[in-house]
């Protein structure tokens, strides 16, 4: 069987290699088909596509979409999308123009409470002038000494309730199905397991993202237990919803799990992958 991985990031949104390198990692650790999901944004679609033909590996056209449910942020992985579709592309457009205004309003979070030069130091590590996120501040920060790892300055300044937080309204749900639909591509509810929600929230929001037409479930990804995959993929079974897995890898050093390193589907879940 093919080993796919369905979700990972390159230097167009927050990850730390450019996509031609990051299909080639992929190929070295055995991937026969990829898809490349970076945070709203498709621009690096065409140069991963290119070195996927080059390596002789599928690439799947993809994105991840940042959604607002019920004052929560949710992703949603888009898969097999057209990169040029336009109302996609200008539902990308808007997610990403808010984030320049919530790096000004992070930074100035970060000033009230003593960390001064936060947006500049972020800059730094932004690879796209077209989109900066908490990750690049992340890494400033733990640069600059204000944290000790990635993990480490998530939880002490960058997660709600913390002062570097700020709430920001992204898409709705039903905004990026649509326009996930309207590209031709299947709506995944990423990484489920990690949202602040009790597991009636996640039975509401699973149930009302299957309403609205979402496609698939992120069942296998390094954010979940081995509990969770079990508990998801019975999710995805009852609700009449795909399964995707993907490895969410950003960088070399800074992933939880390697480029295909993903443990296999559990039984009795329809893959999202059954009829491409
Ligand atoms: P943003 O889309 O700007 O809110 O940034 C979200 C990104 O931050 C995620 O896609 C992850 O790459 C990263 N992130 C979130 N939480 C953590 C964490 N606890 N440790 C490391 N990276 C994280
Ligand atoms: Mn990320
Ligand atoms: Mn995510
Ligand atoms: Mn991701």
């Amino acid at each position: 069987m093919p080993r796919y991985d369905l979700h990972c990031h390159s230097t167009h949104s927050d990850g730390l290699l450019a996509p031609a390198a990051v299909v080639a990692r992929a190929r070295e650790h055995g991937v026969d088909v990829l898809a490349l999901t970076d945070h709203d944004e498709v621009s690096g679609l065409a140069e991963a596509s290119d070195a996927a033909n080059a390596a002789g590996i599928t690439l799947i056209c993809g994105t991840e979409l940042s959604v607002t449910w019920e004052r929560i942020t949710i992703h949603m992985v888009a898969l097999g999308i057209d990169p040029a579709n336009a109302t996609l592309g200008e539902g990308l457009a808007g997610i990403r123009s808010g984030r320049s205004t919530r790096a000004r309003r992070i930074a100035d979070a970060l000033a009230a409470t003593g960390i001064q030069g936060a947006y500049e130091g972020a800059m730094r590590y932004v690879t796209s002038e077209r989109l900066v996120s908490r990750t690049h501040f992340a890494r400033h920060l733990v640069a600059a000494g204000h944290a000790r790892d990635m993990k480490d300055v998530f939880a002490r300044y960058l997660t709600p309730g913390k002062p570097g937080h700020v709430a920001h309204d992204w898409a709705t749900l039903s905004q990026a199905v649509g326009w996930i639909h309207a590209a031709g591509g299947q709506a995944v509810i990423a990484h489920p397991g990690r949202y602040p929600v009790s597991a009636r929230g996640l039975r509401r929001l699973l149930t009302e993202f299957r309403d609205t037409g979402g496609d698939a479930i992120e069942v296998v990804s390094p954010s979940h237990t081995q509990a969770q995959y079990v508990e998801f993929a019975t999710h995805a079974r009852v609700l009449g919803l795909r399964g995707s897995g993907g490895s969410d890898w950003h960088g070399p050093g800074e992933s939880w799990m390697e480029l295909g390193a993903l443990p296999d589907m559990p039984a009795g879940v329809v893959p999202v992958w059954k009829d491409w």
